[in-house]
């Protein structure tokens, strides 16, 4: 059976008529991932009994009863190592949590398993979803299944080249700055990240709590929006998803384009950036304007200053977050130690990574006394100025179209050394978490190398149908998904 160009569509149908059993299913899947993964180092754990276990109950239940079939029933899943798993080792891409079993099921791992899916595996991630590159991974950086020199993007850099190469027909990855859209950009998939309280964060293990956002990477739009249905919602274990009810997002896939205005920002903003990818964002507003859609500018003024924000407001929440890995409740503990505080020393020195510690100290710098006002508070202000923005260019138009990356994938080892250049990429992606806002990244093409390039439409707080009109409407007219086709692995 060729599973690698299946989806969470194709699939429910192959099990619905039995032209396969899921059985048969998870062990194609758990096979193809143990070949492929020393190629691509996609996934940092398989979870081959427990997953095997499922789909026999699985197709137990299928044979009995015919009907009353759940959304996802028997759909094996890997998702991104950021959500803790009840007795599967959840690491986070870190080696402080090398071998941490969690006792208990993340809400979107509860609702996955709710509605039929299998967790068939944990997917590599830079650590603590600190990175663009997948690089800060500790369990090493992924390949990028268009070229294998290059990144797939970060930090769900998994996720993105596991489903681009079809190691799982769908994944969750998470977004805190960017790591849903970047790395479904540079790989050539569809990655959406929700509005800010859309999808609960219970489980899902925090990096910058005004800012995380867990939401769906697939290869159609119509299984980003059955995956999205299986997972949002209000959930009493995080305060802070609303209780906004949760539309049939499945309903909104035939993409009706008298239904879409599309903003865009002034060509000047784009200067700099790579031309191939300038070029395939103004191909994705011509095709709009083609189609009759109403095309007008927008201003944002302060998303320039969006990055510098992102740095101190990310960090300073990181600093707090990380605090809890002190060698005492869970993960490493440092084997040799004097005292309580040389304990949490080197637990820590020895726990983290180079960038995970860069972020700790420029956080607890952020916030400390005699520099919150000029440092945390500033950057607060100028995040709801960012916000401001966006909201009155949404009384004009209902989606914002906007390139996701400056530039295509880059080389593994380009960037690394150079944290600035690093964090000048998000850029475009930023913004949107700033704002809380909701976004999907879709392909836009390639560029002269055959590598993807990305495009962004992004929306109004809640607005998530809206976007999945347009992604579908876009996705039908024009094949943009026919670029997984060149991926041969
Ligand atoms: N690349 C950004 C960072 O390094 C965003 C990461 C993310 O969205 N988790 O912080």
């Amino acid at each position: 059976m060729e599973i690698s160009r299946l989806g969470i569509f194709e699939i429910k149908n192959l099990l619905l008529k039995r032209e396969v059993s899921c059985t048969e299913l998870v062990r194609a899947y758990i096979e193809r991932a143990k070949r492929l993964n020393p190629v691509l180092n996609c996934f940092i754990t398989i979870s081959e009994e427990s997953a095997l276990i499922e789909a026999k109950k699985t197709d137990d239940l299928i044979t009995k009863r015919r009907d009353n079939i759940r959304p996802l029933e028997g759909l094996p899943v890997a998702i991104k190592d950021i959500f803790v798993t009840q007795n599967i080792r959840t690491t986070c891409g870190s080696k402080i949590l090398e071998n941490f079993i969690p006792p208990f099921d993340a809400t979107i791992v509860r609702r996955l398993k709710d509605a039929g899916a299998i967790i068939f595996g944990k997917l590599n991630m830079d650590e603590f979803a600190m990175g663009s590159s997948n690089e800060n991974s500790y369990f090493g950086p992924v390949r990028n299944p268009f070229d294998l020199s290059r990144s797939p993007g970060g930090s769900s850099g998994g996720s993105a080249a596991a489903v681009a190469a079809g190691l799982t027909p769908a994944s969750i990855g998470t977004d805190t700055g960017g790591s849903i859209r970047q790395p479904a950009a540079f790989c050539g998939i569809i990655g959406m990240k929700p509005s800010y309280g859309r999808v609960s964060r219970y489980g899902m293990i925090a990096f910058a709590s005004s800012l995380d956002q867990a939401g769906p990477m697939c290869r159609s739009v119509r299984d980003c929006a059955i995956l999205l249905e299986s997972i949002a919602g209000n959930d009493p274990k995080d305060s802070t998803t609303m209780s906004t009810p949760v539309p049939r997002y499945t309903d909104w896939t035939v993409g009706d384009p008298s239904e879409i205005r599309v903003g865009i920002l002034r060509p000047e903003v784009y200067e700099g950036i790579n031309p191939e990818v300038f070029l395939a964002y103004r191909g994705v507003i011509e095709f709009f304007e083609r189609s009759g859609v109403p095309v007008t500018y927008i201003e944002l003024p302060h998303i320039k200053y969006a990055v510098a924000v992102y740095y101190i407001i990310a960090t300073s929440e990181a600093s707090s977050n990380l605090a809890r890995y002190d060698g005492v409740k869970y993960g490493l503990r440092a084997k040799e130690y004097k005292n309580l505080k040389d304990m949490y020393l080197k637990t820590r020195l020895e726990g983290f990574g180079s960038e995970v510690k860069r972020r700790i100290i420029l956080g607890t710098f952020a916030l400390s006394s005699g520099y919150y006002d000029a440092f945390f508070k500033k950057a607060s202000q100028v995040r709801r100025l960012i916000a401001n923005d966006f909201y009155r260019s949404f009384s004009k138009v209902n989606t914002i179209i906007m390139p996701v990356t400056p530039d295509v994938a880059f080389k593994l080892g380009e960037k690394i050394s150079d944290p600035l250049s690093m964090y000048l990429s998000d850029i475009f992606t930023i913004p949107v978490n700033l704002a809380g806002l909701p976004s999907i990244s879709m392909p836009a093409g390639k560029n002269k190398d055959g590598l993807p390039i990305g495009i962004q439409f992004i929306g109004k707080p809640f607005d998530e149908h809206v976007l999945i009109n347009v992604a579908a409407f876009y996705e039908k007219e024009s094949n943009c998904m026919d670029i997984l086709n060149e991926v041969n692995l």
